[in-house]
């Protein structure tokens, strides 16, 4: 099975690549495929219009676990890699390590946690799961490769331990300052705060990216400007013919769950650069200062590289 990650940052244009891709008759996607924590008595939206339970692709997937003997809830799939109630502490378990930003280190406490046969047993359902999801995916579509866009680096490791995936990394990216504006405002931190996540959490990518043979960096500037070619280089990166953009990225038949833009029906592509005149002088200043100060303690760094691109 071909499995395309893609792995980001929080609001670096996942959901809107997600739709794009999709749209590709090869390809099947539900953007983030661990589920969505909706309230008890909320009704949520899949992308197609209908509420989960009652759309027919999620229905499906619930009825393949049933067959397979694997429990399903439609706000939590199953798929997500989790061992503990405490979310705090699944962190430590299944993805960083307090304060720690070492791999080695994490492949020490990964070795640890699989010596623990409850832990282990629980992270093979959980492969079970996964692989049942993206196959019953698949077929449903009728698609030969599936994108999980759930972001979350330490996923893609989880997901390596599959031997039937074909796993490769796409690495989306976007302008710091424009992840920084939708932090802040959906987050309500400040400017400081907003950029030395965006900081930390590339670094995560970037470091855990290493471990992948396969990876494709795009940055979302170029998917807004040139889309075709874009989207081209992702489906030659998967081994399919490129498609061109048909303008419409509703057309296609599509299950995806992920922010609101799922529900607004627009279907065409807006780049999204309101940081331009949303950001005040001195949010900017604060946020250029970090990603300055990072590149002069960190010439040699990836993440300098890509900060020099937007800065210059
Ligand atoms: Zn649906």
């Amino acid at each position: 099975m071909k499995v395309l990650y893609l792995t980001s940052s929080s609001f670096s244009g996942s959901t809107l690549l997600a739709f794009l891709l999709n749209a590709h008759p090869e390809i099947t996607t539900v953007s983030e495929m661990i589920g969505w924590q909706y309230g008890q008595d909320e009704i949520f939206d899949c992308s197609c219009g209908k509420a989960l339970p009652d759309c027919p692709f999620f229905r499906n997937i619930a009825r393949a676990f049933q067959e397979n003997g694997i429990p399903f809830d439609f706000r939590q799939f199953g798929t997500g890699y989790s061992l503990v109630g405490s979310e705090t502490l699944n962190r430590y378990l299944t993805e960083c390590l307090p304060l720690i930003r070492n791999s080695p280190l994490e492949r020490v406490r990964d070795a640890l946690v699989m010596a623990v046969p409850t832990f282990a047993k629980t992270l093979k359902q959980q492969d079970f799961a996964n692989r049942t999801f993206i196959n019953t995916a698949l077929k449903y579509s009728h698609s030969s490769v599936f994108i999980d866009a759930s972001k979350d680096p330490h996923r893609m490791r989880h997901l390596s331990r599959i031997n039937e995936f074909d796993l490769r990394v796409l690495y989306l990216v976007r302008d710091p300052r424009g992840v920084s504006r939708s932090t802040m405002k959906t987050r309500k931190w400040d400017a400081a705060r907003a950029i030395e996540w965006w900081i930390r959490d590339q670094q995560n990518i970037l470091r855990i990216s290493t471990e992948f043979s396969s990876v494709l960096p795009i940055y979302y500037e170029d998917l807004c400007d040139a889309v075709d070619d874009t989207l081209g280089e992702i489906h030659r990166f998967v081994d399919l013919q490129a498609e061109t953009f048909c303008g419409d990225f509703m057309a296609s038949e599509h299950h995806i769950l992920g922010n609101s833009m799922r529900l607004t029906g627009q279907s065409n592509i807006q780049k999204n650069e309101r940081w331009r005149e949303e950001l005040s002088r001195s949010d900017i200043n604060t946020i250029t200062g970090a990603l300055n100060d990072f590149v002069a303690k960190n010439p040699q760094h990836k993440l300098s590289a890509i900060i020099t691109r937007y800065l210059n």
